[in-house]
Protein backbone atom coordinates (compact mmCIF):
# COMPACT_ATOMS: atom_id res chain seq x y z
CA UNK A 1 0.00 0.00 0.00
CA UNK A 2 1.08 3.78 -0.69
CA UNK A 3 0.78 5.86 1.73
CA UNK A 4 -0.69 9.46 0.59
CA UNK A 5 1.65 12.10 1.17
CA UNK A 6 -0.55 14.86 1.69
CA UNK A 7 0.29 15.14 5.01
CA UNK A 8 -2.84 17.81 6.79
CA UNK A 9 -2.58 20.01 3.49
CA UNK A 10 -5.48 18.78 1.71
CA UNK A 11 -5.94 19.94 -1.74
CA UNK A 12 -9.78 21.02 -2.63
CA UNK A 13 -9.87 17.53 -5.01
CA UNK A 14 -8.81 15.79 -2.01
CA UNK A 15 -11.69 16.82 0.58
CA UNK A 16 -14.19 16.11 -2.54
CA UNK A 17 -12.35 12.41 -2.98
CA UNK A 18 -12.45 11.65 1.18
CA UNK A 19 -16.17 12.90 1.31
CA UNK A 20 -17.30 10.42 -1.38
CA UNK A 21 -15.06 7.53 -0.42
CA UNK A 22 -16.50 8.02 3.36
CA UNK A 23 -20.61 7.83 1.67
CA UNK A 24 -19.93 5.65 -0.72
CA UNK A 25 -16.50 3.48 0.17
CA UNK A 26 -13.45 2.93 -1.82
CA UNK A 27 -12.93 4.43 -4.98
CA UNK A 28 -12.11 2.59 -8.25
CA UNK A 29 -8.47 3.80 -9.20
CA UNK A 30 -10.20 4.20 -12.74
CA UNK A 31 -12.53 7.27 -11.04
CA UNK A 32 -9.86 8.91 -9.47
CA UNK A 33 -7.56 9.15 -12.60
CA UNK A 34 -10.52 10.59 -14.51
CA UNK A 35 -11.45 12.91 -11.31
CA UNK A 36 -7.81 13.98 -11.18
CA UNK A 37 -7.22 14.80 -14.38
CA UNK A 38 -11.06 16.02 -16.08
CA UNK A 39 -13.10 16.98 -12.58
CA UNK A 40 -15.42 20.02 -13.47
CA UNK A 41 -13.91 22.56 -11.11
CA UNK A 42 -10.10 21.00 -9.97
CA UNK A 43 -9.62 18.42 -12.36
CA UNK A 44 -5.90 19.29 -13.36
CA UNK A 45 -5.97 20.24 -16.78
CA UNK A 46 -9.30 22.17 -16.40
CA UNK A 47 -7.30 24.75 -13.95
CA UNK A 48 -3.77 25.37 -15.61
CA UNK A 49 -1.30 25.27 -18.56
CA UNK A 50 0.92 21.92 -17.59
CA UNK A 51 2.85 22.69 -20.49
CA UNK A 52 6.44 23.77 -20.53
CA UNK A 53 9.37 24.51 -18.33
CA UNK A 54 6.98 26.18 -15.97
CA UNK A 55 4.42 23.98 -16.07
CA UNK A 56 4.88 19.89 -15.39
CA UNK A 57 5.89 18.35 -18.71
CA UNK A 58 7.24 19.16 -22.11
CA UNK A 59 6.16 17.45 -24.71
CA UNK A 60 7.58 17.11 -28.47
CA UNK A 61 6.00 19.87 -30.44
CA UNK A 62 7.35 22.20 -27.45
CA UNK A 63 10.79 20.65 -27.57
CA UNK A 64 11.23 21.44 -31.73
CA UNK A 65 8.89 23.22 -34.63
CA UNK A 66 10.37 20.69 -36.37
CA UNK A 67 8.23 17.78 -34.74
CA UNK A 68 4.76 19.49 -36.10
CA UNK A 69 6.53 20.56 -39.30
CA UNK A 70 7.07 16.22 -40.55
CA UNK A 71 3.57 15.82 -38.90
CA UNK A 72 2.14 18.33 -41.51
CA UNK A 73 4.37 17.03 -44.54
CA UNK A 74 3.09 13.53 -43.23
CA UNK A 75 -0.68 15.22 -43.16
CA UNK A 76 -0.31 16.66 -46.54
CA UNK A 77 0.86 13.65 -48.05
CA UNK A 78 -2.12 11.96 -46.44
CA UNK A 79 -4.33 14.27 -48.14
CA UNK A 80 -3.11 13.70 -51.43
CA UNK A 81 -2.99 10.19 -51.24
CA UNK A 82 -7.38 10.61 -50.92
CA UNK A 83 -6.86 11.97 -53.60
CA UNK A 84 -7.07 16.14 -52.14
CA UNK A 85 -11.14 15.97 -51.08
CA UNK A 86 -11.98 19.60 -50.36
CA UNK A 87 -12.89 20.40 -47.92
CA UNK A 88 -11.48 17.70 -45.39
CA UNK A 89 -11.43 18.11 -41.61
CA UNK A 90 -7.86 18.34 -40.05
CA UNK A 91 -8.53 17.31 -36.13
CA UNK A 92 -6.68 17.41 -33.28
CA UNK A 93 -7.60 15.68 -30.20
CA UNK A 94 -5.86 17.49 -27.02
CA UNK A 95 -3.82 20.05 -28.39
CA UNK A 96 -1.98 21.70 -25.55
CA UNK A 97 -0.37 24.82 -26.31
CA UNK A 98 -1.72 24.77 -30.13
CA UNK A 99 1.68 24.43 -30.90
CA UNK A 100 1.79 21.26 -33.01
CA UNK A 101 -1.44 22.72 -35.36
CA UNK A 102 0.86 25.78 -36.15
CA UNK A 103 4.07 23.92 -36.94
CA UNK A 104 2.14 21.55 -39.52
CA UNK A 105 -0.28 24.09 -41.26
CA UNK A 106 2.98 26.18 -41.66
CA UNK A 107 4.16 22.64 -42.97
CA UNK A 108 0.90 21.77 -45.14
CA UNK A 109 0.87 25.11 -47.07
CA UNK A 110 3.78 24.00 -48.98
CA UNK A 111 1.07 21.57 -50.78
CA UNK A 112 -0.46 23.68 -53.35
CA UNK A 113 -4.27 23.38 -51.90
CA UNK A 114 -3.78 21.73 -48.28
CA UNK A 115 -4.68 25.27 -46.66
CA UNK A 116 -7.91 26.36 -49.30
CA UNK A 117 -9.50 23.34 -47.88
CA UNK A 118 -8.81 22.45 -44.92
CA UNK A 119 -11.19 22.84 -41.43
CA UNK A 120 -9.17 22.83 -38.64
CA UNK A 121 -11.13 21.13 -35.37
CA UNK A 122 -9.52 20.56 -32.16
CA UNK A 123 -10.90 18.82 -29.37
CA UNK A 124 -9.87 20.27 -25.84
CA UNK A 125 -11.86 19.95 -22.72
CA UNK A 126 -9.31 22.41 -21.17
CA UNK A 127 -11.03 25.82 -21.02
CA UNK A 128 -7.53 27.18 -20.23
CA UNK A 129 -5.85 25.53 -22.81
CA UNK A 130 -8.46 26.25 -25.92
CA UNK A 131 -7.65 30.38 -25.07
CA UNK A 132 -3.38 29.31 -25.28
CA UNK A 133 -4.63 27.85 -28.48
CA UNK A 134 -6.64 30.52 -29.73
CA UNK A 135 -4.09 32.80 -29.03
CA UNK A 136 -1.23 30.64 -30.64
CA UNK A 137 -3.14 30.18 -33.74
CA UNK A 138 -4.89 33.79 -34.21
CA UNK A 139 -3.07 34.62 -37.21
CA UNK A 140 -4.42 31.11 -39.52
CA UNK A 141 -5.79 32.19 -42.47
CA UNK A 142 -8.04 29.04 -42.30
CA UNK A 143 -11.05 28.04 -40.38
CA UNK A 144 -10.77 26.30 -37.25
CA UNK A 145 -13.49 25.25 -34.25
CA UNK A 146 -13.06 23.86 -31.08
CA UNK A 147 -14.70 20.87 -29.94
CA UNK A 148 -15.69 18.81 -26.56
CA UNK A 149 -15.43 15.75 -28.39
CA UNK A 150 -14.83 13.94 -31.48
CA UNK A 151 -18.71 13.23 -31.69
CA UNK A 152 -19.26 17.00 -32.12
CA UNK A 153 -17.50 17.31 -35.14
CA UNK A 154 -19.21 17.08 -38.46
CA UNK A 155 -18.73 13.74 -40.86
CA UNK A 156 -16.73 14.05 -44.23
CA UNK A 157 -12.99 12.66 -45.31
CA UNK A 158 -10.85 13.65 -42.41
CA UNK A 159 -7.31 13.63 -40.73
CA UNK A 160 -6.85 13.39 -37.11
CA UNK A 161 -3.79 13.72 -35.15
CA UNK A 162 -3.55 12.99 -31.38
CA UNK A 163 -0.15 13.91 -29.36
CA UNK A 164 0.44 12.52 -25.94
CA UNK A 165 -3.47 12.54 -25.87
CA UNK A 166 -4.45 9.13 -25.21
CA UNK A 167 -1.78 8.73 -22.30
CA UNK A 168 -3.94 11.55 -20.59
CA UNK A 169 -7.50 9.24 -20.54
CA UNK A 170 -8.04 7.06 -17.81
CA UNK A 171 -6.85 3.41 -17.08
CA UNK A 172 -8.76 0.66 -14.77
CA UNK A 173 -6.45 -0.99 -13.01
CA UNK A 174 -7.41 -5.24 -11.96
CA UNK A 175 -5.55 -6.69 -9.48
CA UNK A 176 -5.02 -10.67 -9.00
CA UNK A 177 -6.32 -11.83 -5.75
CA UNK A 178 -7.68 -14.78 -4.14
CA UNK A 179 -10.19 -16.31 -6.10
CA UNK A 180 -10.11 -13.93 -9.26
CA UNK A 181 -9.02 -10.36 -10.18
CA UNK A 182 -10.03 -7.02 -8.08
CA UNK A 183 -10.37 -3.50 -9.45
CA UNK A 184 -7.86 -1.35 -7.75
CA UNK A 185 -8.80 1.16 -5.78
CA UNK A 186 -8.39 4.38 -3.03
CA UNK A 187 -9.79 3.76 0.20
CA UNK A 188 -8.76 5.98 3.35
CA UNK A 189 -6.66 4.42 6.32
CA UNK A 190 -7.06 7.27 9.23
CA UNK A 191 -8.26 10.04 6.94
CA UNK A 192 -5.71 9.34 4.24
CA UNK A 193 -6.02 8.09 0.83
CA UNK A 194 -4.12 4.60 0.60
CA UNK A 195 -4.46 2.38 -2.14
CA UNK A 196 -6.35 -1.05 -2.12
CA UNK A 197 -8.74 -2.74 -3.71
CA UNK A 198 -12.65 -3.24 -4.41
CA UNK A 199 -14.57 -5.95 -2.24
CA UNK A 200 -16.29 -7.60 -5.17
CA UNK A 201 -14.33 -10.03 -8.02
CA UNK A 202 -14.41 -8.29 -11.61
CA UNK A 203 -16.78 -9.95 -14.21
CA UNK A 204 -14.87 -12.46 -16.28
CA UNK A 205 -15.43 -10.52 -19.54
CA UNK A 206 -13.56 -7.51 -17.90
CA UNK A 207 -10.33 -9.34 -17.56
CA UNK A 208 -8.38 -9.21 -20.88
CA UNK A 209 -7.68 -13.06 -22.33
CA UNK A 210 -3.56 -11.83 -22.39
CA UNK A 211 -3.12 -11.49 -18.45
CA UNK A 212 -3.04 -15.32 -18.73
CA UNK A 213 -1.83 -17.08 -16.22
CA UNK A 214 -1.05 -13.86 -13.23
CA UNK A 215 0.44 -14.31 -10.38
CA UNK A 216 -1.17 -12.53 -7.04
CA UNK A 217 -0.45 -9.31 -6.96
CA UNK A 218 -0.07 -8.96 -10.99
CA UNK A 219 -1.67 -5.93 -11.98
CA UNK A 220 -3.78 -5.16 -15.41
CA UNK A 221 -4.51 -2.21 -17.34
CA UNK A 222 -7.49 -1.74 -19.72
CA UNK A 223 -8.90 1.68 -20.71
CA UNK A 224 -12.37 2.13 -22.04
CA UNK A 225 -12.31 5.46 -23.06
CA UNK A 226 -9.16 4.95 -24.58
CA UNK A 227 -10.16 1.78 -26.81
CA UNK A 228 -13.67 3.80 -27.20
CA UNK A 229 -12.08 7.24 -28.58
CA UNK A 230 -9.80 4.06 -30.78
CA UNK A 231 -12.82 3.11 -31.84
CA UNK A 232 -14.77 6.47 -32.89
CA UNK A 233 -12.02 7.31 -34.71
CA UNK A 234 -11.97 4.08 -36.74
CA UNK A 235 -15.13 4.15 -37.41
CA UNK A 236 -15.06 7.70 -38.77
CA UNK A 237 -12.44 6.82 -41.33
CA UNK A 238 -13.42 3.62 -42.05
CA UNK A 239 -17.03 5.44 -43.06
CA UNK A 240 -16.05 8.97 -44.43
CA UNK A 241 -12.34 8.37 -45.69
CA UNK A 242 -8.81 9.52 -44.15
CA UNK A 243 -6.10 8.19 -41.86
CA UNK A 244 -5.24 9.36 -38.18
CA UNK A 245 -1.81 9.30 -36.23
CA UNK A 246 -1.94 8.53 -32.83
CA UNK A 247 1.53 9.27 -31.08
CA UNK A 248 2.37 8.35 -27.52
CA UNK A 249 4.69 6.12 -25.07
CA UNK A 250 3.52 3.47 -24.65
CA UNK A 251 4.25 -0.57 -25.55
CA UNK A 252 3.66 -2.46 -28.48
CA UNK A 253 2.14 -5.52 -26.88
CA UNK A 254 -0.24 -5.64 -24.08
CA UNK A 255 1.42 -6.62 -21.31
CA UNK A 256 0.91 -6.83 -16.72
CA UNK A 257 2.37 -4.05 -14.83
CA UNK A 258 1.76 -0.66 -12.87
CA UNK A 259 2.39 1.91 -15.38
CA UNK A 260 0.11 4.77 -14.10
CA UNK A 261 2.52 7.57 -12.67
CA UNK A 262 2.05 11.42 -11.47
CA UNK A 263 4.42 13.77 -12.39
CA UNK A 264 4.83 17.37 -11.04
CA UNK A 265 7.16 19.98 -11.98
CA UNK A 266 9.28 17.68 -14.21
CA UNK A 267 9.59 15.22 -11.73
CA UNK A 268 7.76 11.85 -10.48
CA UNK A 269 5.45 12.42 -7.56
CA UNK A 270 3.48 9.75 -5.56
CA UNK A 271 -0.18 9.08 -7.77
CA UNK A 272 -2.62 9.49 -4.47
CA UNK A 273 -0.24 12.52 -3.81
CA UNK A 274 -1.84 16.39 -4.21
CA UNK A 275 -4.88 15.16 -6.33
CA UNK A 276 -6.06 17.53 -8.93
CA UNK A 277 -2.27 19.35 -8.79
CA UNK A 278 -0.36 16.58 -10.34
CA UNK A 279 -0.25 15.17 -14.20
CA UNK A 280 -1.84 11.40 -13.88
CA UNK A 281 -0.38 9.43 -17.06
CA UNK A 282 0.09 5.63 -17.89
CA UNK A 283 1.26 3.99 -20.72
CA UNK A 284 -0.59 3.27 -23.73
CA UNK A 285 -1.36 0.12 -24.70
CA UNK A 286 -0.84 0.25 -28.39
CA UNK A 287 -1.99 -3.15 -28.78
CA UNK A 288 -5.51 -2.32 -27.20
CA UNK A 289 -5.96 0.36 -29.92
CA UNK A 290 -4.94 -1.26 -32.76
CA UNK A 291 -7.65 -4.24 -31.65
CA UNK A 292 -10.26 -1.65 -31.39
CA UNK A 293 -9.55 0.29 -34.49
CA UNK A 294 -9.81 -3.22 -36.67
CA UNK A 295 -13.08 -4.27 -34.87
CA UNK A 296 -14.33 -0.85 -36.48
CA UNK A 297 -12.96 -2.07 -39.91
CA UNK A 298 -10.17 -0.02 -40.11
CA UNK A 299 -6.58 -0.71 -41.38
CA UNK A 300 -4.07 -0.28 -38.43
CA UNK A 301 -0.37 0.87 -39.72
CA UNK A 302 2.36 0.55 -37.51
CA UNK A 303 3.28 1.61 -34.28
CA UNK A 304 6.79 2.30 -35.13
CA UNK A 305 9.29 4.10 -33.17
CA UNK A 306 9.13 7.98 -32.57
CA UNK A 307 12.85 8.12 -33.26
CA UNK A 308 12.36 5.92 -36.53
CA UNK A 309 9.44 7.61 -37.97
CA UNK A 310 10.55 11.04 -37.94
CA UNK A 311 13.81 10.23 -39.34
CA UNK A 312 12.20 8.37 -41.93
CA UNK A 313 9.88 11.75 -42.79
CA UNK A 314 13.13 13.47 -42.71
CA UNK A 315 14.05 14.97 -39.58
CA UNK A 316 17.88 14.79 -40.13
CA UNK A 317 17.63 16.99 -42.91
CA UNK A 318 14.77 19.27 -41.84
CA UNK A 319 17.34 20.00 -38.95
CA UNK A 320 20.02 20.78 -41.14
CA UNK A 321 18.43 23.59 -43.04
CA UNK A 322 17.59 24.98 -39.94
CA UNK A 323 20.97 24.54 -38.55
CA UNK A 324 22.44 26.83 -42.00
CA UNK A 325 20.02 29.71 -40.65
CA UNK A 326 21.34 29.68 -37.15
CA UNK A 327 23.70 30.66 -35.29
CA UNK A 328 26.05 28.23 -33.20
CA UNK A 329 23.74 28.19 -30.20
CA UNK A 330 20.87 27.80 -32.48
CA UNK A 331 22.64 24.81 -34.16
CA UNK A 332 23.39 23.39 -30.54
CA UNK A 333 19.59 24.04 -29.71
CA UNK A 334 18.44 21.88 -32.82
CA UNK A 335 21.25 18.70 -32.34
CA UNK A 336 19.75 18.47 -28.44
CA UNK A 337 16.25 18.90 -29.85
CA UNK A 338 16.89 15.99 -32.52
CA UNK A 339 18.24 14.21 -29.94
CA UNK A 340 15.84 14.79 -27.52
CA UNK A 341 12.66 13.98 -30.52
CA UNK A 342 14.76 10.81 -31.70
CA UNK A 343 17.39 9.01 -29.87
CA UNK A 344 16.20 5.82 -28.36
CA UNK A 345 17.89 6.54 -24.67
CA UNK A 346 15.28 10.12 -25.13
CA UNK A 347 11.75 9.79 -26.68
CA UNK A 348 12.73 7.90 -29.82
CA UNK A 349 11.98 4.53 -28.47
CA UNK A 350 9.40 4.42 -25.76
CA UNK A 351 7.19 6.70 -27.94
CA UNK A 352 5.30 4.78 -30.57
CA UNK A 353 3.27 6.41 -33.89
CA UNK A 354 -0.09 4.17 -35.04
CA UNK A 355 -1.48 5.04 -38.43
CA UNK A 356 -5.44 3.88 -38.13
CA UNK A 357 -6.80 4.38 -42.02
CA UNK A 358 -9.17 3.34 -44.32
CA UNK A 359 -8.77 0.05 -45.27
CA UNK A 360 -8.51 0.76 -48.94
CA UNK A 361 -6.17 4.16 -48.44
CA UNK A 362 -2.64 3.26 -49.57
CA UNK A 363 -0.53 2.67 -47.07
CA UNK A 364 0.83 6.03 -45.55
CA UNK A 365 5.05 6.80 -46.19
CA UNK A 366 6.73 5.64 -43.93
CA UNK A 367 5.44 3.04 -42.33
CA UNK A 368 5.40 1.11 -46.19
CA UNK A 369 8.92 1.38 -46.26
CA UNK A 370 10.47 -2.24 -46.18
CA UNK A 371 13.07 -2.58 -43.20
CA UNK A 372 10.18 -3.98 -40.05
CA UNK A 373 8.68 -1.67 -38.71
CA UNK A 374 8.07 -3.23 -35.47
CA UNK A 375 10.20 -2.26 -32.77
N1 LIG B 1 -0.96 17.38 -27.74
C1 LIG B 1 -0.39 18.40 -26.88
C2 LIG B 1 -0.84 18.33 -25.42
C3 LIG B 1 -0.75 17.01 -24.71
S1 LIG B 1 -1.37 17.15 -23.05
C4 LIG B 1 1.12 18.36 -27.01
O1 LIG B 1 1.64 17.43 -27.58
O2 LIG B 1 1.77 19.29 -26.54
C5 LIG B 1 -3.00 16.45 -23.21
C6 LIG B 1 -4.00 17.33 -23.91
O3 LIG B 1 -5.25 16.62 -23.97
C7 LIG B 1 -4.34 18.65 -23.25
O4 LIG B 1 -4.60 19.60 -24.26
C8 LIG B 1 -5.60 18.31 -22.46
O5 LIG B 1 -6.34 19.44 -22.08
C9 LIG B 1 -6.31 17.43 -23.44
N2 LIG B 1 -7.30 16.51 -22.90
C10 LIG B 1 -7.18 15.70 -21.81
N3 LIG B 1 -8.28 14.94 -21.67
C11 LIG B 1 -9.11 15.25 -22.70
C12 LIG B 1 -10.40 14.79 -23.10
N4 LIG B 1 -11.05 13.85 -22.43
N5 LIG B 1 -10.93 15.32 -24.22
C13 LIG B 1 -10.27 16.28 -24.93
N6 LIG B 1 -9.05 16.74 -24.59
C14 LIG B 1 -8.49 16.26 -23.48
Amino acid sequence: MTKSASGPKQTPLERIIVAQIEEHGPMPLERYFDMCLSHEQFGYYRTRNPLGRAGDFITAPEVSQVFGELIGIWCAAGWQTMNAPDPFHLIELGPGRGTLMADLMRAGDVMPGFCDSVQVHMVETSAVLKQEQERTLRNLNVPVSWHAHLDDIPEGPCLIVANEFFDALPVRQIVRGPGGWYDRAVVLDDGRLVLGAMPEVVADEDVPVWVGEAQDGEIAETSRSRSGYAQKIARRVSQHGGAALIIDYGHVRSATGDTVQAIRKHSPADILEMPGECDLTSHVDFEALEMAARAEGAKVHGPMAQGQFLLRMGLAERIEVLKKRGDARQRIMLSRAAERLAAGAQMGHLFKVLAIAHPELATPAPFGAPEGNRQ
